[in-house]
């Protein structure tokens, strides 16, 4: 087994050290997918060692911690001198649900997405309401973004709702998405103007958004790999 080798401070040094370590996380906690990061620094405090990293995929970029814990007998063998015992933070909500392509598109989607449900299970529903209408922003933009990345910058500045109605192509999604984002509105103003429509309603809008939107990325997946069907 190949040992990674990390630098690191300790507390009250200025000076840094290296160690030898058994392993370097191999998914990054906030996208949940499989990812090869590179350590950044590390700091020992006592006998537990933190190692910074950031997963690498441009989409998430998201830093997260290793800690590992010293190695008291060492193996001749497999001389590490510390050894991985979890990475931070623990991202406890389910994200099972959601397609790896939509979380390669938007892991922000999926993460407010999944908290949202978090909240909605606790009967948190004003939390919940908002933190759906936050989901759907970013998985319009996000989606957006991924299918023409020069018009970042302008579509980061647009508000939602001027994003459906200029830039989405597809009628399937546009309908969907206005619609959420009309019930999605409710969630964050002061007056309800659709008071006859639930929590309910604006998750399953954006679920069917979602849907629509992963049908686009599987049609366009496989155009691509298969360009002449027969
Ligand atoms: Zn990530």
């Amino acid at each position: 087994m190949m040992t990674k080798k990390v630098s690191y401070l300790e507390e009250g040094s200025n000076t840094f050290k290296y160690a030898e370590v058994n392993a370097f996380s191999k998914v990054c906690p906030y996208c949940d997918l499989g990812v090869d990061v590179v350590s950044r620094e590390g700091y020992l405090i006592e006998d537990t060692l933190q190692i910074l990293f950031i997963c690498p995929r441009n989409e998430c970029r998201q830093a997260f911690i290793g800690v590992y814990k010293k190695i008291l007998v060492k193996d001749p063998i497999k001389p590490v001198d510390y050894v991985l015992v979890r990475t931070e933070p623990q991202i406890k909500y389910i994200k099972k649900d959601i397609d790896t392509r939509i979380m390669s598109i938007s892991p922000v989607f999926a993460t407010i997405f999944s908290e949202a449900g978090e909240a909605e299970a606790l009967n948190l529903e004003n939390i919940a309401g908002m933190g759906y209408r936050k989901s759907l922003e970013f998985l319009i933009k996000d989606y957006l973004i991924s299918k023409n990345i020069e018009d970042r910058e302008n579509i980061e500045r647009k508000s939602l709702g001027q994003c459906i109605n200029q830039d989405i192509d597809n009628p399937n999604i546009k309908s969907m998405a206005a619609r959420a984002a009309w019930l999605g509105n409710d969630e964050t103003h002061y007056s309800r103007k659709h008071a006859s429509m639930s929590i309910i309603d604006l998750k399953l809008l954006i679920e069917a958004t979602q849907y629509w939107i992963l049908m686009e990325l599987i049609k366009d997946e496989y155009q691509s790999k298969l360009p002449n069907a027969r």
